[in-house]
């Protein structure tokens, strides 16, 4: 669970953050809603979860924050390349992670 004002993360069982006294929302949903949050873009898309893993520790190597969203369609389990696995990093360190990327891409 996480705190949508301060981002404090709790354990399951606490529902009210008490340093902002306001509801918790699964951290799940946290992530979802940082989508379509302006401060937040998509740098990177691939459908192999391990790629976007590795680049998420490179660029946390960096001093970037990254997210890794992923859609799975679980109905058709054989369909492996239909998954899309997103990176996101904040607007302001997305051209240092993006040049990041390239060079992680070259090696
Ligand atoms: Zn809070």
């Amino acid at each position: 669970m996480i705190c949508p004002k301060c981002e404090a993360e709790y354990v399951e069982d606490v529902k009210i953050c008490p340093v902002c006294n306001i509801e918790l929302i699964p951290k799940k949903d946290f992530e979802l809603n940082l989508v379509h949050h302006e401060d937040w873009t998509t740098v990177y898309t691939t459908d192999e979860l391990y790629k976007a893993e590795m680049i998420k520790a490179n660029l946390k190597g960096g001093n970037i924050e990254a997210i890794i969203l992923s859609q799975k369609d679980k109905s058709f389990p054989s369909a492996g390349d239909l998954s899309v696995v997103k990176l996101l990093v904040k607007k302001e360190d997305a051209e240092d992670a993006i040049k990041l990327i390239e060079d992680i891409n070259k090696e």
